[in-house]
């Protein structure tokens, strides 16, 4: 729980550091990044909110009774911090956001063209088995996220294009493939 606490409290520095940077961008008439601000924290808002919740629940059951009780000051916090799931953004609907960037920026690989920054990891080779050496350093795990994050965003890509080729609307294929796509999205944020 501390070390998501820390990872979120630093991904919200980074998130924030980008949102200052493209505001001015923006102020100077350049709307080149809004999508990637927008995909970057519609979805971490999702990911960090249930993530949140979850949290408040584990440390609820570790201490046993006592987490019930208002003396732990548990249920106050679960009850001010758990419709963070739903309002500002339902949080279904903001993976699915962030979905559909991903998607985009899939296709533009596919394309053979270059990505911005935070999305580069969808440029990963799939065909390679595993970059997990005994070490099991950092690096190999973000490596195994980005490789994830990759599989599970082409999966959802490629049941789009099957769902359409079978005679599906482009909308009817993207909402048969809701479920894959805010896994996609949710998985997106672990390599982080
Ligand atoms: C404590 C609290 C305070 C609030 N304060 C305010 C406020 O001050 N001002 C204000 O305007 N509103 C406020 N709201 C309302 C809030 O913004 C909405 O509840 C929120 O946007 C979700 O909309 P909804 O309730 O219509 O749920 P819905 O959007 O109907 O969601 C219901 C379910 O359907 C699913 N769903 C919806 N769309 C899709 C989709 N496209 N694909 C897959 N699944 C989908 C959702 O995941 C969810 O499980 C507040 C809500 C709460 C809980």
């Amino acid at each position: 729980m501390l070390a998501t606490a820390y990872a979120l409290h630093f991904t919200g520095q980074i998130v924030y550091g980008t949102y200052l940077q493209v505001t001015s961008q923006i102020e100077e008439g350049n709307l080149d990044q809004i999508g990637e601000l927008h995909a970057l924290s519609s979805g971490l808002k999702a990911f960090a909110s249930w993530e949140c919740t979850k949290g408040i629940e584990e440390c609820r059951m570790a201490c046993g009774g006592h987490g019930y009780s208002h003396a732990s000051g548990l249920p106050k916090i679960y009850v001010d911090l758990t419709p963070g799931c739903t309002y500002e953004g339902e949080n279904t609907v903001m993976m699915l956001q962030t979905a559909r960037y991903l998607m985009k920026c899939f296709a533009q690989v596919e394309r053979g063209e270059k990505l911005p920054g935070f999305v580069s990891y969808l440029s990963t080779n799939l065909s390679t088995k595993s970059s997990m050496t005994s070490d099991v350093t950092l690096d190999c795990l973000v490596n195994a996220y980005e490789h994830r994050a990759t599989r599970m965003i082409q999966t959802a890509a490629l049941r789009i294009k099957n769902l359409v080729s079978e005679g599906q609307s482009q909308q009817e294929a993207w909402n048969n493939t809701t479920q894959q796509l805010v896994w996609a999205s949710r998985v997106s944020y672990l390599r982080f």
